[in-house]
């Protein structure tokens, strides 16, 4: 019996090995809790949201869109899938609300400086105009559109950020029909969020 007591105690022996360890550890974890207190993360990682499409009523698409700002504007990709065929206006919308979009819950074209209804190549346009996105025939299509003075800071003005962005059932034909292109009822609708990182 006491052979296996002291069997025991001389297994503590393994005590200053994973005290080493223990060491080693909290050396590292001092090393990088260090970083952050320095400098502001939020500084690194530019700002990006995305919007996730739902169709409306008796329609039939999938769609996502990501927003990155950039030096030069928003970048925005959207991409679409199990959609009718042809060009489908685009749009960012006032208001995130998607509720009831038959009865235009989102609002009209964002314009922030009341600007005219035209496409992106038109000067001037809604900062919420984007065109059109060209559907093909196995229904799926994208969109990359930069937006040059738009942003989305959180109480920007100029932001997409908490806004709507729409996808019409029609083309978009620019600033020949007022006030937004003759692109036909919306077909699907979604609110842009921050996206997390
Ligand atoms: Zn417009």
């Amino acid at each position: 019996m006491l052979a296996a007591c002291n069997a025991g105690t001389r297994g503590d022996n393994v005590k200053p090995a994973s005290a080493n360890e223990a060491s080693v550890s909290r050396a590292h974890s001092e090393a990088t809790s260090g970083e952050p207190a320095t400098t502001e993360p939020t500084v690194m990682v530019p700002m990006q949201a995305e919007a996730d499409l739902t169709a409306a009523k008796g329609r039939k698409i999938e769609g996502h869109a990501k927003f990155f700002q950039e030096p030069d504007g928003v970048l925005v990709v959207l991409e679409v899938a199990d959609a009718p065929p042809g060009n489908k206006g685009v749009s960012v919308h006032a208001h995130g609300d998607c509720s009831n979009v038959e009865k235009q819950s989102m609002g009209p074209h964002f314009a922030p400086k009341l600007e005219q209804h035209a496409l992106p190549s038109e000067v001037p346009h809604h900062l919420g105009d984007l065109g059109n996105i060209s559907v093909a025939g196995d229904g799926k299509g994208r969109l990359e559109v930069k937006v040059p003075t738009a942003t989305l800071g959180a109480d920007d003005s100029t932001s997409f950020l908490g806004r709507a962005l729409v996808v019409h059932s029609g083309e978009d034909i620019g600033s020949g029909e007022q006030p937004a292109g003759n692109s036909g009822a919306p077909m699907a609708c979604g609110i842009i969020h921050e996206r997390g990182s």
